[in-house]
């Protein structure tokens, strides 16, 4: 029985690499450059040549080795093959039967980045012991991981999970970067809650720590902490949008637990207080009784399910 798994996240700029037991714990980890000029024909050969050069440098038989899992940041179908990863400049492109083949056979699998984070959350990270979680990664945009039974849920396309893209408004006059209006990403990313404080900031004439200096998803949950009212108004209206959303998820999932990360939840519990009044107003009583906790594994939570992938 082969003992060791490599865990693989490609990013647009960097690709996060893991070496790691089969129990989990990481070996080490490390980065390489993200190659993507000429339709990003470099990336997978770059790859293969890493995990070559790490095997050869820890004394690692190939054999000992049960494979790579990948995280790529579009999406992946059930049969490894990505359907269009812009940031990589990748447009179909059968991952799986390439790396395999760059690698002498090695197994590999594939997922979409945002899936796989959240599968390596329920293995090592904030939803470790639960099989049915939803992984909310509150960054730049709002992204999603759906895991039923332990599986990720990647949809007919690979596309499934991208919460971000519920709708939760109907009067919401600026298009999201999906071209839609009133998705929950224009409320409760980073840049969402930043929006949401510069007009809550022009409609109100109320006197607030945010006025007198920059106005960040930080800042305003930093405020939120120092009991400013206007940012805990505007609080208010985040947690309004990301309860009713998640409630919509819950409805149809009925997951055990929300895992929430991304540089928005650096606010830490307190964005429970916010979330959870309007996601008990929304949800099912049926499927009402959730956990929420926190992501815990960071920027390494894709490298993790990217090995977990290969369990
Ligand atoms: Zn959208």
């Amino acid at each position: 029985m082969a003992n060791y798994l490599f865990g693989v996240d490609v990013g647009g700029t960097t690709v996060k690499m893991g070496l790691f037991n089969k129990d989990g714990n990481v070996i080490e980890k490390w980065e390489i450059p993200t190659r993507t000029e000429n339709g990003g024909e470099k990336i997978l050969p770059d790859i293969a040549d890493s995990i070559r050069a790490k095997l050869t440098e820890k004394g690692i038989a190939k054999e000992d080795v049960i494979g790579a899992g990948v995280g790529v940041p579009g999406p992946v179908d059930g049969n490894g093959i990505v359907h269009r990863a812009v940031n990589l400049g990748w447009g179909e492109m059968n991952l799986k039967k390439e790396l395999t083949a760059l690698l002498d056979g090695m197994r590999v699998e594939g997922g979409n980045d945002a899936n796989v984070a959240a599968l390596g959350e329920m293995w090592k990270g904030g939803g470790q012991g639960h099989q049915n979680l939803v992984a909310v990664t509150l960054g730049t945009g709002v992204g999603g991981g759906i895991i039923i039974n332990g599986e990720i849920m990647t949809g007919a396309t690979g596309a499934g999970g991208e919460i971000g893209h519920i709708h939760v408004e109907d009067d919401e006059t600026e298009a999201c970067g999906c071209g839609n209006f009133g998705c929950l990403e224009e409320y409760a990313s980073a840049t969402g809650i930043t929006r949401l404080a510069n007009r809550e900031l022009a409609k109100s004439d109320k006197d607030s720590v945010l006025r007198k200096g920059e106005v960040s998803a930080k800042t305003v949950f930093d405020a939120v902490k120092a009991g400013d009212e206007l940012a805990i108004e505007i609080a208010r209206k985040f947690g309004d949008y990301l309860g009713k959303g998640l409630g919509v998820i819950a409805g149809v999932i009925n997951p055990e637990i929300f895992v929430i990360g991304g540089g928005v939840s650096k606010a830490g519990e307190v964005l429970f207080e916010y979330i959870k009044p309007s996601f008990e107003k929304t949800a099912f009583h049926g499927c009402r009784n959730v956990i929420f906790a926190l992501a815990t594994l960071g920027n390494d939570a894709g490298i993790y399910g990217a090995a977990r992938l290969l369990l």
